[in-house]
């Protein structure tokens, strides 16, 4: 196990690579996690026997019962937060507040920013990109302004419809307020391990990512620093989480993908994988694996340990491919092109494995137990990729994951 004082877990591909599943597991060997970027259109999906939950913006560490923390880069809409907190008490039969801290400085989603993004086929809808954008024109409202509305104070930034109701539900959460900076460093001295757990994925990020097909946040594990205040020294490891496959989710299908797939195979794999977004309930495009890219987001984030996920859905194919390389006008290419109109020229060059077929991955827990074209491919990877990969998830359960044995 990891046995490090401060992690990050970040997304390699674009979102959905199975975060929450991750956290919720590694979050047993950690005293608090804190959530870094993002709002409630994430959707970090946890079981428990049986019973499922999507997590929008409380932190993958609650069913754990750990200290959760939601960091200033995370925008919060509160009549979300209140649902998610009624969904977790009415699901596993406690009461989250208790465990639960938010930054002072987080913003707040406003009525008006999620009316803004209604029209916009390529969002969630959920108000995020007008909020971040509010934010980075100085206009945005913080938790604690809310705190002070309610003290009296005045501020034409303040004076937008809807403002009343938000800091009446905004003081269920006042004594939990806190400037969480200051709380992390505390507690990382008196010696407590911290999980960072960003949200969406790498190749979304807004300055790394796809542009302009990327979300309004800072994804990437430099967000951690930006997103809860804490200095890149304090950050003992980075761990990258990705799919053995590739998913993509936008609305209305217009970013470059290069390694998706016909429609029949794409079908079974979104199927087999119940791909499906967890906050939209979009159908999510299914591609390769994608070496090229997920090498690019290895060496953005600096994770040097990956953990791959839904291995098992790839029980039922007689063929699987990982792309290798691009080529780009006759040009082999090692590189993630920079633009979307590269992007959009990349012929894939594959490696085929064959299959393994059957439900066999399932309730392993040892990787020599792994079918032998399974075990093939996931060495294929590992001698590929930038990085160690240390588990490898088999099942949405928290507890149905490989150690790999070098661990
Ligand atoms: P996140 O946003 O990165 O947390 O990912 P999502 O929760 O949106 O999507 C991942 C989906 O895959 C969820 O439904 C998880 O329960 C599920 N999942 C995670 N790991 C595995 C796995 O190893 N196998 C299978 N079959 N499902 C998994």
């Amino acid at each position: 196990m990891i046995n490090l004082a401060v992690s990050v877990v970040v997304g390699l591909q674009y979102g959905d690579e199975g975060k929450g599943k991750v956290v919720d597991y590694l979050s047993r060997d950690y005293d608090i996690v804190a959530r870094y970027n993002g709002g409630d259109n994430a959707g970090h999906t946890l079981y428990r026997n049986g019973t499922k939950i999507a997590l929008h913006l409380v932190p993958s560490g609650i069913l754990e019962r750990k200290i959760c923390v939601i960091g200033n880069g995370v925008n919060i809409n509160l009549d979300s937060l209140v649902r998610e907190i009624n969904e977790i008490q009415d699901k596993f039969g406690f009461d989250p507040l208790p465990y639960l801290y938010l930054s002072d400085r987080a913003h707040i989603i406003l009525p008006q920013d999620i009316e803004a993004s209604k029209g916009d086929g390529n969002s969630t809808g959920k108000g995020i990109g007008p909020s971040y954008a509010r934010k980075a024109s100085r206009k945005g409202i913080r938790l604690a302004d809310l705190y002070n509305i309610s003290d009296g104070v005045k501020e034409e930034r303040f004076e937008v419809d809807g403002i009343n109701r938000l800091v009446e539900v905004a003081q269920r959460f006042r004594h939990k307020t806190v400037n969480v900076s200051k709380f992390l460093h505390e507690a990382r001295l008196k010696g407590q391990s911290i999980l960072f757990e960003g949200a969406q994925g790498s190749g979304i990020d807004l300055d790394h990512g796809q542009y302009p097909y990327v979300t309004s946040s800072s994804c990437v594990s430099g967000g951690a620093c930006t997103g809860i205040g804490i200095g890149p020294t304090r950050i003992d490891n980075v761990i990258g989480v990705a799919k053995v496959y590739t998913t993509r989710v936008d609305g209305n299908q217009e970013s470059p993908f290069p390694t998706q797939l016909d429609s029949e195979l794409e079908t079974l794999l979104r199927e087999c994988g119940n791909e499906f977004g967890a906050t939209t309930g979009r159908p999510r495009r299914c591609g390769w694996f994608d070496l090229v890219q997920v090498n690019d987001a290895i060496i953005v984030n600096g994770a040097d340990e990956i953990i791959l996920t839904k291995l098992d859905v790839l029980d039922n194919l007689d063929e699987i491919k990982v792309c290798v390389a691009y080529e780009i006008d006759g040009t082999v290419v090692n590189d993630y092109p920079e633009t979307d109109f590269k992007l959009r020229k990349i012929i894939p060059i594959y490696h085929n494995f064959n299959g393994w077929r059957g439900e066999t991955t399932k309730a392993i827990t040892n990787s020599d137990d792994l079918p032998r074209n399974a075990l093939r491919y996931i060495e294929f990877l590992q001698s590929n990729l930038l990085g160690r990969i240390i588990h490898i998830s088999i099942g949405p359960e928290a507890g149905e994951v490989i150690k790999l044995k070098s661990t």
